[in-house]
């Protein structure tokens, strides 16, 4: 794994000049093309500049200019489900306490962006109150000094339960599992009254079919917080009533749900719903060729493309090297490449893969064209989370996170990969391939 170069330097240095940076020969992804056009961004405000009115307006010449050699000029990624990496959980707090939590999180977003994953949700899986408490104080947004050396940054947690479906706990400790009966209130004590507002919280997913889901999900939307629909039981009508009650997005479509049945559809079924009767919901798709079969995450793609987002659902033993880790209860897991499985008896224990890889992936599975797989985790994840202007575009005036990507392979019928080559964040590179350690 390369590790992050120092920013410090570029930092201070662009605090002297006018710090406009152009990138030049290169393909910007806009919408579902890739385009070749210059693209100019302020090192000092972190964002992204219209280049036409700096050049003929305020005849600003480029303090710096960069030159990427016909490669891919990418929004940075965002991944939505992210449950730790770097031998780092965020659902457990460390035998020494809070203060090495708090610093573990630091720890995973200066590594985190050399992977290109310049924002992200991290992800609790269910535990009892106590733990989202010491928790989520430390997992809130992040962005706010506007800091680049602070690495990938927080939009807020994703709470992945505790109020789901005890039948369809996954991984998740099926003894921690609620169901919300008081509404809000349950909410409340569970998570903290002072973590339930959207820079502390930013997504819960949860079961609409549990009692008290409906009431809770209208709390939840009300307070700016997104709810998705996942490890549920809920037939597709009870599905519908989820969307109809605020809920805007499925977990980890597919998985840890009712499989597609021809007269009860569940919960996938919402993507075969007319627009004019729900707003069609975005989902999650774990890429990892693990969870799902190539051809399921096709037709997902091609029953909502506008709602597709891969996700990695990676845990802590991402960004590891391969080979044999203790797990809990005494059980060991080993790690080979991005596959995951028990050593007692080889099944399979999760994914530890990195999102750039389940974009390759969609593009060898889908022959979706790259800026269509790069739209999975950079315009529709900020959509479904409400930061369109902000994060994963290249509008004027959104946030300068950047990736330099380069397409190999795809010749011959040759498997497609996309290799991060630079990250840039809030217009400062933090990340260069070429000059990182391996
Ligand atoms: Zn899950």
């Amino acid at each position: 794994m390369p590790s992050v170069i120092s920013t410090k330097g570029d930092y201070a240095d662009a605090q002297r000049s006018s710090g406009v940076v152009k990138f030049t020969n290169c393909l910007l992804t806009k919408g579902n093309e890739l385009v070749k056009e210059d693209l100019w961004v302020s090192s000092v405000s972190g964002k992204i500049l219209n280049g036409q009115e700096i050049l003929y307006e305020h005849r600003t010449a480029p303090e710096e200019i960069v030159d990427l050699g016909g490669r891919i000029l990418s929004p940075g990624l965002l991944d939505t489900q992210l449950n730790g990496a770097y031998g780092f959980d965020f659902s457990v707090i460390p035998d020494e306490g809070t203060a090495a939590y708090g610093k573990g999180v630091l720890r995973v977003n200066r590594r985190l962006i050399a992977t290109g994953v310049t924002s992200y949700l991290p992800t609790l899986t269910s535990q009892p109150p106590e733990v989202y408490q010491k928790a989520l104080p430390f997992l809130g947004a992040s962005g706010s000094a506007r800091d680049p050396s602070y690495g990938s940054e927080s939009l807020g947690a994703h709470c992945e339960g505790p109020f789901l479906s005890p039948t369809k706990n996954g991984i998740h400790n099926a003894s921690v599992l609620r169901s919300p009966v008081d509404g809000i209130s349950d909410l409340s004590n569970c998570y903290g009254a002072s973590n339930l507002h959207p820079s502390t919280i930013k997504l819960v997913t949860l079961a609409p079919e549990l009692q008290g889901a409906l009431p809770s999900i209208q709390a939840l939307t009300s307070q700016g917080i997104i709810v998705s629909i996942g490890h549920s039981e809920a037939t597709y009508e009870e599905a519908k009533v989820g969307i109809k009650s605020g809920a805007s997005m499925i977990t980890h479509l597919f998985n840890a749900m009712r499989p597609l049945h021809h007269r009860n559809p569940g919960i996938f079924g919402l993507l075969g719903t007319p627009s004019s009767s729900i707003q069609k919901p975005h989902f999650g798709i774990i890429a990892d060729g693990i969870h799902l079969h190539p051809t399921s995450i096709k037709i997902a793609w091609n029953a909502h493309p506008e709602g597709i987002i891969l996700v990695t659902d990676a845990m802590r033993l991402a960004g590891m090297p391969d080979g044999t880790y203790d797990w809990t209860n005494g059980s060991r897991i080993i790690k080979n490449g991005a596959l995951l499985t028990l050593e007692e008896n080889g099944k399979i224990a999760g994914s530890s893969i990195q999102l750039v890889d389940c974009v390759s992936n969609f593009l060898n599975w889908t022959g979706a064209s790259v800026p269509e797989a790069l739209k999975a985790v950079t315009e529709t994840p900020a959509r479904m989370l409400g930061m369109q202007d902000i994060k994963g575009t290249l509008k004027e005036g959104a946030d300068a996170d950047l990736v330099v990507l380069e397409l190999q392979g795809g010749v011959e019928g040759e498997e497609k990969k996309l290799v991060v080559d630079e990250v840039w964040k809030f217009g400062i590179k933090v990340f260069d391939k070429s000059s990182a350690q391996v």
